[in-house]
């Protein structure tokens, strides 16, 4: 979207974390916003879900960078939301994450100056290149925390190298095994391997975890509730269970939204936080012409998981603070593959959640491709507890036995595409990979007035990639002028 939007009437679609940050934004910027979600629950990802009266996650099992001064914190305050209500801090007793290999188990400190003296301890030999990816690491986490990066031009990164492989950067500098398959960890929190994911996201991840790690109190069911209550209290309107059909136009300018109902809603902009695949169902072939079409329709897209839900005695097995990664990586370094744990409280006394998350490509379900979410028949239910049951069983060599641990439940890349449309059911959208990034970044400037996308899919994915692709869809709403203006009168008053 080239012009700012005249008018004030916004239809937002899609109520995940994305669509509701971008409403609540337009909200305070003095736009009429509807959000419009097909789900009966708004929240998409961000939502928690229940099982046996427990509170399951899927999106938001950790986040970085939420005090007062980072960013995600200074996004979070723009909007209203308060981060004590919702959040806690990890990182008490100096670990974030623990990564567990064969040969090598490595913490995730807290802070920048802790992971710099610990990876030179562990990896005297990389002394060299470790001088060379910590000053570049601070040098982006200093850009990160520059009012400007969020708040006016919006992209301080003007260096092309940032754009490289992190992989090529590691090969250049040629980096031990053991460094390389650490660094790979946060590439995990993209969905992009470490040999296609820009140094500039590999950066980002790592260091908004370093900023500050926090995990939600009460799960992602309250977050929503949060988002929900501020984007009303802004004067925002919810349509629940009444998905958008099509995305109307007229003279090749979007003027609004034609819903499953066949309620018609118009507006003066139409901000998508779906994913894009999904919104080129939505626009007429005369709208958006076939180049881009073609363009968007082969972004390859991040892997899909598995995961398992499982509740364990508390006495037995205590919550832990950090979050635990079993990886397996080869001698050069690659990490082949993995599992990702955490172990929190819960609701119900006496009882801890056990979650476990590991990839599952969406290929591997494809005998039920054509089926819909509790219709998948006896066959796939097995499939699914099979591989949990072996998850439980790998499991106890971290956590020790764990007979008496319930499986409350599973779900798998077709649950996650039919619960939020996702094509293949992807975690983090289409893959911000160096390979394909172009192309990625395309989806930013589609030529279409009146439309502009938000949500993982706009900038980066995660939450705080989320928020940025929000600031940036009410960048272009409003203008860059008048958004920097408002924003700024706004931070002022922090
Ligand atoms: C398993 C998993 C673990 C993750 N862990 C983390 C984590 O720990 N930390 C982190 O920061 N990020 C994490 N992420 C990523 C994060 O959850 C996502 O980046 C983020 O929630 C995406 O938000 P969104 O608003 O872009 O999309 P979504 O949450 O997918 O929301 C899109 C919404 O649009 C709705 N919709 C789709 N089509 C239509 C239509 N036609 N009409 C109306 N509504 C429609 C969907 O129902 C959905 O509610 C994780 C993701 C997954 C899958």
């Amino acid at each position: 979207m080239r012009h700012p939007v005249e008018g004030k009437n916004i239809v937002i679609i899609g109520s995940g974390i994305g669509g509701l940050s971008a409403g609540i934004l337009l909200s305070l910027l003095n736009f009429k916003v509807t959000v419009v979600e097909k789900n009966p629950l708004p929240g998409g990802l961000m939502r928690s879900y229940r099982r046996a009266g427990i509170d399951c996650p899927v999106g938001v099992h950790y986040v970085g960078a939420l005090g007062e001064k980072e960013p995600l914190g200074v996004m979070f305050h723009a909007l209203g939301i308060p981060v004590d209500a919702l959040f806690v801090p990890m990182g008490q007793k100096g670990i974030i994450d623990r990564y567990i290999f064969d040969d090598l188990t490595f913490d995730l400190p807290a802070n920048i100056d802790a992971l710099e003296d610990s990876l030179r301890k562990t990896f005297p030999q990389d002394k060299k290149s470790l001088k060379i990816i910590m000053a570049n690491l601070r040098k982006i986490s200093r850009q990160m925390v520059d009012p400007s990066f969020l708040f006016t031009q919006g992209n301080p990164f003007q260096n092309m190298d940032d754009y490289l492989p992190m992989g090529e950067l590691l090969d250049s500098l040629g980096v031990t095994a053991g460094l390389r398959a650490v660094l790979a960890v946060p590439c995990n929190l993209i969905g992009v391997p470490l040999s296609d994911c820009p140094v500039i996201f590999h950066h980002m991840v790592l260091a908004s975890y370093l900023f500050s790690s926090w995990r939600l109190k009460e799960g992602g069911s309250k977050m929503t509730d949060i988002f929900i209550r501020r984007f009303e209290e802004l004067g925002g309107k919810l349509i629940l269970n009444d998905g958008v059909k099509k995305i109307s136009s007229a003279n090749g300018k979007v003027n609004g939204v034609i819903l499953e109902s066949e309620k018609t809603l118009f507006a003066d902009g139409v901000v998508t936080a779906i994913h894009p695949k999904i919104l080129l169902q939505l626009l007429g072939t005369d709208v958006l012409r076939d180049p881009h079409r073609r363009r968007i329709q082969g972004l390859t897209e991040t892997e899909g998981v598995i995961a398992v839900q499982v509740s364990v005695d508390a006495a037995t097995h205590p919550a832990i603070n950090n979050n635990i990664y079993r990886l397996n990586r080869d001698s050069n370094g690659v990490i082949q593959d993995g599992v990702f744990y955490q172990v929190q409280g819960t609701n119900s006394s006496g009882v801890n959640l056990l979650s476990m998350m590991t990839k599952s490509l969406y290929s591997d379900w494809s005998p039920w491709e054509n089926t819909s979410t509790g219709k998948r028949g006896q066959e796939y239910e097995e499939m699914k507890m099979n591989i949990a049951q072996s998850l439980l069983k790998k499991a106890e060599e971290i956590f020790g036995d764990l007979s008496d641990a319930r499986i409350l439940d599973v779900y798998t890349p077709l649950t996650i595409r039919d619960y939020v449309n996702a094509p293949e059911g992807a975690c983090y959208g289409i893959m911000r990979s160096s390979r394909q990034l172009l192309k990625a970044v395309s989806l930013n400037n589609l030529p279409i007035p009146g439309l502009c996308l938000a949500g993982q899919n706009a900038i980066a994915p995660g939450v705080m990639g989320c928020l940025f692709g929000s600031f940036n869809a009410a960048r272009q709403i409003i203008g860059q002028e008048r958004f920097a203006h408002a924003i700024k009168w706004d931070t002022q008053k922090r």
